[in-house]
């Protein structure tokens, strides 16, 4: 198995897919849950982040309030202070100039302006232009007569300061103190340390140039937050972070990083804005919650390897049971019915493992059941040909140990194709179990084994036994056989014929005694001698068979067939009024071969329908010579079982009588009873066929065969033949004369012709003639002779007669 293939039956396995589908449902809802935490989580740490820049706004808002109280109180203690109230009110501008200068360093102040009660600025230091801040110190002056003290941020030269502004009071408001902070990057530094959030400030000044608001860039007064490329530093002036949503906070990629910004405006007016942002790492706020991410992954995959070693355990515990039915399966296929299955599981399984328990059990009855079928004949219960076959080999191998011969005796029945034909297959269905019994049950002995090999054959064996209890079972079988069988009121008479082989001489084998054993059987039933005992030349005059019909089909295409005929006289006349058309065949080594050495064989073979047209064809030939030489002669021909089965015949014998221009009843046709009984309803139809045409039918041979009077009454025919072995002995037995004249009544009270054949001398003649017999056929008028010399030979007889032509 290739590395490839082991995997894909590996992954075809059910145990594969089972955990495989567990870890695949497992994983999508890890993912799925992972995917939603990681979100939540993202969600939180945004919320704080938030939360944190709102918190920033607060410090820083609050930062400003200290600033400008701090300032305000310096502002106060200078407004409080006697020497320069006097000079305030003295209006000495050097001293006022002095002491602005020298308060304003030591409270940290960027400005400090003495403003009259007309908001007009009376002193200032440091000196700057007064127009800058003209307006911002009107607006503080304005509202320093609403509240006392005011604060306010304002630009300054582009940069944001904290101004604050506090009445000087003697005790009546004489004039007002400003002062002025840079919100430079100090209060960053402290807004860092008290919140950890970085920031800048930056601002939009265009009162500097007398420009338009929007015309101006924010200019970056200061920071705590460093910002290393320019394109990041583009991203971040209030401007571009002015969220436009509801809420104040906009996320933005600076240094590699994400950040969320608050933006508070502390200056927005018409000429200058001031703008400060507040910063907070997205990253590091979520990067608290990066220690749970690795737990909850780690937890997944303990879960994870959890579920595969839960799952193996479930499928092992699931396939394992399957496994085991499979072993039990392949048992099974083996033939092995005994292998253990274990049925104790109640679930589905258990259920399986009891169908597969039941089913065992229904396939050993069934082979059982067809093993019976391979070894039993179902319609007789006796052993098959297969069966027989091992009771033969057995018994060879017994009689071989004990030094004796084994025989074998097949069996065939005479007619039982007949009866099956006539009487119904059931009807030879219970005739072939009647036999069956006999042979089983009145042989007496068990050892015989008798079979039925098939159809209508049987065969038994005999080992350790000699040639003369073979045969003397042969007899006492055909013995059983003798007594008739009655079924349903009809009584059968069977007969059977027997062939005899012997183990060691007739075969070393069991098919081969069986071969010899059939042989024997049929050169039996050819001879009619019951049983026969195989001889290597009954063989051989089979294998003689084989060459004999290529021997016929040359003598058709070489000529060697002669037609002759033999005539037929009416005994009140005299007159030749027919003729029987007899074949010869003239031989290149034997010579002159009669119709009986070939006419069984032709027939057998089925060469005997093409010598019957051969028959036809040459008498008809005849039949148009002798009526040219004004002789008018019936010639009778004689048909065959097979011709009598060719459903054409009638056909071809009227295209053969059209071609000579004779009519049908130049013909009579001579059957004999037993071609009629081979297959009575086939035969019926030709003859009836051939009746329909106008033929002569004729009962060849009558009173050999069995036909009852009652069906041969139902045919169509006009003569009966009576067979020559009642007629050639008649004149001496009694018994013979007897059969010849109640035939001879029987076929004129059914309205036939009768002839006789075989009539060999006068007396006979004379005989018949009394007996009112018809016509007469014999050696004493002619021996068969050759067509060619019948016109001849019936002039000789007519001038001997005294009858005219
Ligand atoms: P079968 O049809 O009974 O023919 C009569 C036979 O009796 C002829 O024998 C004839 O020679 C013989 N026979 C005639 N008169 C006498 C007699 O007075 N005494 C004796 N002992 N015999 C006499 P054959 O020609 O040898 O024919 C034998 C059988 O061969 C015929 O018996 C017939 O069944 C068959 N056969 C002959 N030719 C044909 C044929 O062309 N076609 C068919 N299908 N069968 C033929
Ligand atoms: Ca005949
Ligand atoms: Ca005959």
């Amino acid at each position: 198995m290739t590395y490839s293939s082991r995997f894909t039956s590996l992954f075809y396995r059910l145990e594969t897919r089972i955990v495989l589908a567990f870890i695949v449902l497992l994983l999508l809802l890890q993912i799925t849950a992972f995917f939603y935490i990681t979100r939540a989580i993202d969600a939180n740490a945004r919320a704080a982040v938030h939360v944190e820049l709102q918190t920033g706004e607060r410090i820083f808002k609050n930062l400003l309030v200290q600033n400008a109280q701090k300032l305000s109180t310096g502002a106060r203690i200078l407004a409080a202070d006697f020497a320069f109230r006097d000079a305030v009110s003295l209006g000495d501008q050097l001293t006022i100039s002095s002491v602005l200068e020298n308060h304003g360093k030591r409270i940290d102040s960027a400005m400090s302006l003495l403003v009259g009660l007309d908001h007009q600025i009376v002193a200032q230091s440091p000196a700057s232009s007064k127009e800058q801040i003209r307006k911002t110190v009107d607006q503080l002056a304005a509202q320093g007569e609403e509240k006392g003290t005011a604060s306010e941020i304002a630009t300054l030269d582009g940069k944001p300061f904290q101004f604050v502004i506090v009445p000087m009071k003697a005790p009546n408001t004489i004039a007002w103190i400003v002062m002025a902070f840079p919100l430079d990057e100090n209060i960053l530094v402290q807004m860092k340390k008290l919140s950890s959030l970085d920031s800048s400030i930056f601002t939009k000044d265009s009162a500097q140039k007398g420009g338009q608001i929007g015309a101006q860039t924010w200019q970056l007064n200061a920071s705590t937050f460093d910002v290393k490329s320019k394109a990041d530093f583009e991203k971040i002036n209030p401007q571009e972070l002015a969220s436009s949503d509801a809420s104040n906070f906009k996320e933005v990629f600076v240094n590699n990083d994400e950040f969320s910004t608050l933006v508070l405006p502390l200056v927005n007016n018409e000429q200058v804005r001031t703008s400060v942002i507040l910063y907070r790492s997205v990253s590091a706020a979520v990067a608290a919650y990066q220690s749970l991410k690795f737990k909850l992954l780690a937890l997944m995959l303990i879960g994870i390897i959890l579920t595969i070693v839960a799952s193996v355990l479930f499928a092992r515990r699931l396939v394992g049971p399957l496994m085991k039915l499979t072993v039990v399966a392949k048992q099974l296929g083996k033939g092995d019915y005994e292998v253990a299955i274990d049925t104790e599981r109640k679930d589905e399984i258990g259920e399986l493992a009891l169908a597969f328990s039941h089913m065992r059990k229904d396939i050993a009855h069934r082979e059982e059941a067809i093993s019976r079928l391979a070894y039993w004949d179902s319609l007789t219960q006796l052993p098959n040909r297969v069966q027989f076959l091992e009771f033969l080999q057995k018994a060879i191998v017994q009689s071989s140990e004990q030094k004796q011969e084994c025989h074998v005796l097949m069996m065939d029945l005479d007619r039982f194709k007949v009866v099956n034909d006539v009487m119904g297959h059931q009807f030879g269905d219970v005739l072939l179990n009647e036999v069956a019994k006999r042979l089983s049950t009145e042989l007496g002995v068990l050892a015989y084994q008798p079979a039925r090999l098939g159809g209508d054959e049987f065969a038994l064996v005999l080992p350790c036994s000699s040639s003369q209890q073979a045969q003397a079972l042969a007899h006492l079988i055909l013995k059983l056989l003798e007594r008739p069988i009655s079924i349903d009121d009809q009584t059968v008479d069977l007969g059977a014929g027997i062939g005899i082989s012997a183990y060691p001489t007739d075969g070393s084998d069991a098919s081969t005694l069986l071969v010899h054993a059939e042989v024997a059987m049929y050169a039996a039933k050819a001879s009619r001698s019951g049983a026969m005992v195989y001889r290597p030349e009954i063989d051989q005059s089979s294998q003689s068979s084989l060459s004999l019909l290529s021997d016929l089909r040359m003598a058709l295409e070489t000529n060697a067939f002669r037609l002759f005929a033999q005539p037929k006289v009416e005994l009140q006349t005299n007159r030749v009024i027919a003729v029987e058309a007899l074949v010869r065949w003239v031989h290149p080594e034997r010579g002159m071969v009669f119709p009986d050495h070939f006419i069984p064989f032709a027939e057998q073979t089925g060469f005997i329908r093409l010598l019957t047209l051969w028959v036809l064809e040459q008498s008809a030939a005849a039949c148009k010579s002798w009526l040219a030489l004004g002789l008018k002669l019936k010639v009778s021909v004689n048909l065959s079982t097979r011709d009598l089965l060719d459903q054409e015949l009638p056909a071809k014998i009227q295209a053969i009588l059209s071609r000579h221009n004779l009519t049908p009843e130049n013909f009579c046709l001579e059957i004999t009873e037993s071609a009629i009984m081979d297959d009575p309803i086939r035969a019926q139809q030709t003859l009836e066929h051939l009746s329909n045409i106008g033929f002569d039918l004729s009962i060849d041979d009558f009173g050999t065969g069995y036909s009852s009077l009652a069906y041969l009454k139902r045919l169509p025919v006009n003569e009966l033949k009576i067979d020559k072995s009642f007629v050639l002995n008649m004149e001496k037995d009694a018994d013979d004369t007897k059969i010849v004249r109640s035939t001879i009544d029987l076929g004129h009270n059914m309205g036939l012709r009768v002839v006789a054949e075989g009539v060999e001398n006068l007396a006979i003649m004379q005989l018949l003639t009394e007996l009112g017999c018809d016509q007469a056929q014999g050696y004493f008028m002619s021996r068969p002779i050759h067509v060619d010399q019948i016109f001849s030979w019936v002039q000789t007889w007519n001038k001997e007669k005294n009858i005219a032509m």
